[in-house]
């Protein structure tokens, strides 16, 4: 009885998200595309504000870039706190950190690194913000990565738009001060669109490592079934790309990931 209602509310959970997203999911492309196949970097870091994030929003531009040799690192901002859901769904918070660790291995990128903040709290902490941006700074001046992954500043989830804004400014900060090379930066979307000016094809190969590495998260499975969530977004920007194009005419993929790419000027 008890997995009977669970299961209706995660369907219900799961049809809701996608509700929503498909209102804000709609055509919002660049007219001239980039493939973001078309960088190489060397060194890779994919700013994630929860364990999950990496794989719903570039699962399929790690997969790329791992398997091109590129050393990609992982960073979690956030870890999970004494919230609802955790409550509801009877988990404890090193489980979400066991499951990153088990979708690490399927992605097959170099490294995770975890900050410890608190989710939720981040938007209404100006201290938490200040020690994010100082720890976010010295870890991109130690690695210098020429590659970062951002989250969208346009996210529904407020943890989502407080760590894009916050590492969009550490960066431009650290740059400015010539502590940092320029680097190529990626915007990606989880929950809203970016302005789509460059894209990624979801292979069937990098499909196949999104969905098993989503599964890992059985921590977040259990209240929203994300791989509908995943071929929801994939298929949505596969259209939008098939409508849109580039100069050089249309393109015919099924699924994509969209980002809105800054910071390259020689792409
Ligand atoms: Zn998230």
């Amino acid at each position: 009885m008890r997995e009977g209602l669970t299961m209706d509310t995660k369907n219900v959970r799961t049809r809701l998200l996608i509700g929503q997203l498909s209102k804000v999911f709609t055509n919002k492309c660049a007219l001239d595309l980039k493939d973001i196949r078309d960088l190489h970097p060397k060194k890779i870091l994919v700013i994630a504000p929860h364990a999950d994030d990496e794989v719903i929003g570039c699962g399929a531009a790690i997969e790329h870039f791992v398997r091109k040799g590129v050393e990609v690192c992982v960073l979690i901002v956030t870890q999970e706190s004494d919230r609802s859901i955790a409550k509801t769904y009877q988990y404890v918070p090193e489980q979400r950190v066991e499951e990153s660790y088990e979708a690490k291995s399927i992605l097959g990128y170099h490294e995770l690194l975890y900050f410890d903040f608190p989710e939720l709290k981040l938007p209404g902490d100006r201290g938490l913000q200040d020690r994010y941006c100082e720890e976010l700074a010295a870890l991109i001046e130690m690695r210098r990565p020429d590659c970062i992954f951002i989250p969208n500043v346009n996210e529904m989830h407020p943890d989502h738009r407080i760590i894009g804004q916050l590492s969009l400014l550490t960066i431009s900060e650290s740059i400015n001060e010539q502590r940092l090379r320029r680097p190529a930066m990626v915007i990606y979307e989880i929950w809203g669109p970016v302005q789509m000016n460059s894209y990624l094809e979801i292979s069937e190969e990098a499909y196949s490592k999104k969905i098993r590495s989503i599964h890992c998260y059985k921590s977040q499975m259990c209240s929203v079934d994300y791989e509908q969530i995943i071929r929801f977004i994939g298929n949505s920007r596969g259209s939008d790309l098939r409508q849109t194009g580039t100069k050089g005419g249309k393109i015919a993929v099924a699924m994509a990931e969209a980002y809105e790419l800054h910071g390259v000027n020689d792409f």
